[in-house]
């Protein structure tokens, strides 16, 4: 479905790496060219517009714009996951919403909101929810306890005591909007607004419900079931459809989107798919080689490091880190840093065996060079003594 898509980036006409400010003017730029005040009734001008706001939406949020860098427009596509998603919806009223900030000073404000009296989707409610470094990288359910307003029973969400009727507004004249005219750069302009006395209903209530207070609506204590998808990152959202607010005159419920906040792990950091941790490796494996034990989210592992890994190095467990959104079989790579452990608890014996290494190693260094040959091998088979003294202590 996003297939055929514009890259975001492009139709902003900005690089990838291009600033919030580059980002924020090339977005005027464009939405001012295309804005419906300046081409009425061009359909061509409007669905451009309507594409900028969205690119714009995306790459002005920090998050959304990472998860875009990540993933691409799949970021936000709908459905295979249990019927969440990620945080973003082609909902044009959002993205008008949007506007106040940045066209407020040059439309005049007010926006352009739907303008009918036919139904309104309620409004998207947010919420959190904190899990693991596991779970963001496995998935997991987490149940969420929430409150949600939900028809009342009694007056069915009309907010009328049972057996009156509401008035017509006399300010709308039940039309439940008001229309403003104001002047713009491009002349004059009509806004329409949802009736501030009747709430864009076109009734009022005169008799209100007792069990709602008129409200047409209580406050419901619900749990809701959240699927975390695998490889979740931490500030990512998953839209939970119609678990929001209710909707106005018959109006589909609005959205649940839930924030996730994913805990530190003690050793493991992540970047986007990647793991990164350090690694404790003995004096000895590091000097001989051997096998090392590192700890993956997929449990430990043993590494084999080569005669003479130095401190620092890194390596690379592939497969190790973090599934992807799109594809929970394609996963990133664990890069392990090896931290070679200098050893501070010495017995005697061992202080004795490192002393004579140093001057073993001082005399082959000293030696280097001149004709010396048996003597250097039964050297080396005392640094070899030596370590296998070690890796006996190191348990
Ligand atoms: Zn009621
Ligand atoms: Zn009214």
């Amino acid at each position: 479905m996003a297939e055929s898509k514009r890259d975001y980036y492009e139709v902003l006409g900005v690089a990838k790496g291009a600033s919030d400010s580059e980002i924020k003017s090339a977005y005027r730029k464009v939405a001012k060219k295309y804005h419906p005040d300046a081409n009425p009734g061009d359909k061509e001008a409007e669905a451009k517009f309507k594409e900028a706001a969205e690119a714009y939406a995306v790459l002005s949020d920090a998050d959304k714009r990472r998860q875009y860098d990540q993933f691409g427009h799949a970021a936000f596509e709908q459905g295979g996951m249990g019927g969440g998603g990620f945080d973003f919806s082609g909902d044009m009223s959002d993205l008008f919403g949007s506007f106040g900030d940045i066209f407020g000073d040059l439309f005049g404000g007010g926006g352009r909101r739907r303008n009918n009296n036919g139904p309104v989707k309620g409004a998207n409610v947010r919420a959190g929810i904190r899990i693991t470094f596991d779970e963001a990288v496995f998935g997991t359910e987490k149940d969420l306890d929430l409150n949600l307003k939900e028809e009342c029973n009694t007056c069915h969400g009309s907010g009328a005591k049972p057996g009156s009727t509401p008035e017509t507004c006399s300010k709308c004249g039940g039309r439940g909007q008001v229309v403003y005219t104001q002047q713009t750069l491009f002349g004059m302009s009509q806004s329409v607004q949802a009736c501030p006395d009747c709430r864009g209903t076109g009734k009022i209530v005169k008799d209100k419900c007792n069990d709602c207070r008129g409200m047409g609506y209580q406050t419901v204590r619900k749990k809701i079931q959240v699927s975390v998808p695998a490889g979740i990152d931490h500030g990512q959202s998953i839209r939970i459809r119609g678990k929001g607010e209710p909707g106005e005159r018959g109006g589909e419920r609005g959205d649940l989107l839930v924030e996730v906040s994913v805990s530190t792990h003690p050793i493991f950091q992540r970047q986007d798919m990647d793991i990164f941790s350090n690694a404790p490796l003995s004096f000895a494996t590091a000097a001989l080689g051997g096998d090392v034990r590192i700890s993956t989210v997929d449990g430990d592992v043993m590494y084999t490091v080569a005669p003479g890994t130095q401190t620092g190095t890194r390596v690379r467990l592939r497969g190790k880190g973090v599934p992807s959104l799109r594809n929970k079989e394609v996963r990133g790579d664990h890069y392990v840093t090896l931290v070679v452990q200098v050893p501070t608890k010495l017995t005697n014996e061992q202080k004795e065996a490192i002393r004579h290494l140093d001057e073993v190693m001082a005399g082959d260094k000293n030696t280097s060079g001149t004709e010396k040959k048996p003597e250097k091998k039964s050297m080396k088979k005392k640094v070899e003594e030596f370590f296998d003294n070690l890796v006996d202590d190191d348990k």
